[in-house]
């Protein structure tokens, strides 16, 4: 989608610090952290939110979670933990309608959250 934000990320029109790159997925740390390991894990094909999730994105949104537990690893966060967080909508204050996994750890999150 031209006018999306991490399409742009993933067509490298706008820099970002990758952390993983394939043919379905990227991963890249957000601009602003909100722990030391801060990853946004996002399907290179565009949807905008949960909301708009079809059946056809089974298989991605599983995937997402598969770079997720392999990320996890490689930032030494698996065993001290980690949390996954997709944010639908005005009230959980998605930002950018492109789905995005984010994966926040290192160190110990507050839980309800705000
Ligand atoms: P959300 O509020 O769930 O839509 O999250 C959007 C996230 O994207 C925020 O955590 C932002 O810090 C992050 N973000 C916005 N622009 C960029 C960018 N150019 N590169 C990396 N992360 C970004
Ligand atoms: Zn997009």
């Amino acid at each position: 989608m031209t006018n999306c934000l991490f399409c742009k990320i993933v067509a490298k029109k706008i820099p970002a610090k990758i952390a993983y790159e394939d043919d379905k997925v990227l991963a890249f740390h957000d601009i602003g952290p909100q722990a030391p390991v801060h990853i946004l894990i996002i399907p290179k094909k565009h949807i905008s939110s949960i909301s708009d999730l079809s059946g056809q994105d089974c298989e991605i949104m599983g995937y997402l979670h598969l770079i997720a537990k392999k990320l996890a690893k490689e930032y030494k966060i698996e065993k001290s933990g980690f949390r996954l967080v997709i944010n639908n909508g005005a009230d959980a204050g998605q930002a950018v309608s492109h789905i995005h996994l984010h994966m926040l750890g290192g160190r110990k999150l507050q839980w309800p959250p705000g």
